[in-house]
């Protein structure tokens, strides 16, 4: 074993302990329990072998990933993982979707529809989050407040889609407490609707959105080394 390979093992280590320290210090702090929450490991532009070495090795098999294609591949060589789609989700790609134990990102009535059509052919029950653009960003692919309630019947009068909660991703800043104010609506429009999942959080803001109620949260670039 070479020495650049010890060393980037040992780093890769500590970048996943890291973040499991303090995943569970924001547990603590929230007076909330482990189990509670839930990591995705976002594994976007990362090869397999980086995905066993810095992720798999460590005993984690829950990962996200958001583009088809890509995931397809992985999805090849990597056996007995809980797969998350996290990407923007075009219809037309719905159809190779079965796997996925949640989409986070589903954010249209026309993206409910095909989920159905397709779910409904195969015998299969989709669960999926509707992503929501909390901030009303122009540039985010959630959907507006405005046309919740309205996604939100929808999808709830479909057999073969579960509706288990909400996603978000936070404008971005390099204050995780500017996060803080979105996870929290979030979170109330998650209970005034009685849905179980609240997916937010990502490498810069997760310790905030654990204390403010995520049970997902998606991390990738803390988890990797660049
Ligand atoms: C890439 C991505 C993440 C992870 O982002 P990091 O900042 O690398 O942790 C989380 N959620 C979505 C939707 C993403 O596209």
């Amino acid at each position: 074993m070479s020495i650049v390979f010890v060393s980037s093992l040992l780093y890769a280590e500590s970048m996943f302990d890291a973040v499991m320290e303090r995943i569970q210090n924001a547990c603590d702090r929230a007076g909330r329990k482990r189990s509670e929450v839930k990591l995705v490991a976002v594994s976007k532009n990362h090869s397999v072998a980086e995905i066993e070495e810095q992720i798999l090795s460590r005993g984690h098999r829950i990962l996200g990933e958001n583009r088809i294609q890509e995931w397809q591949a992985k999805a090849l060589e990597l056996a007995d993982v809980e797969w998350h789609f996290i990407g923007n989700l075009q219809r037309n790609k719905v159809k190779y979707c079965l796997p996925f134990e949640l989409i986070h990102s589903v954010n249209s009535l026309r993206l409910i529809d095909e989920l159905q059509r397709i779910g409904e052919s195969k015998d299969h029950v989709f669960k999926i989050l509707l992503e929501l653009n909390v901030a009303g960003e122009v540039s985010k692919q959630g959907a507006a407040l405005a046309d919740l309630e309205q996604l939100v019947d929808h999808a709830r009068k479909q057999p073969n889609v579960a509706l288990k909660g909400l996603m978000t991703m936070a404008p971005f800043s390099d204050d995780p407490e500017a996060a803080r104010p979105y996870f929290e609506k979030l979170h109330t429009i998650r209970d005034r609707l009685m849905l179980d999942e609240l997916s937010m959080g990502m490498s810069g803001d997760f310790e905030v959105a654990i204390e403010e109620g995520a049970t997902i949260i998606r991390v990738g670039s803390a988890l990797f080394k660049a």
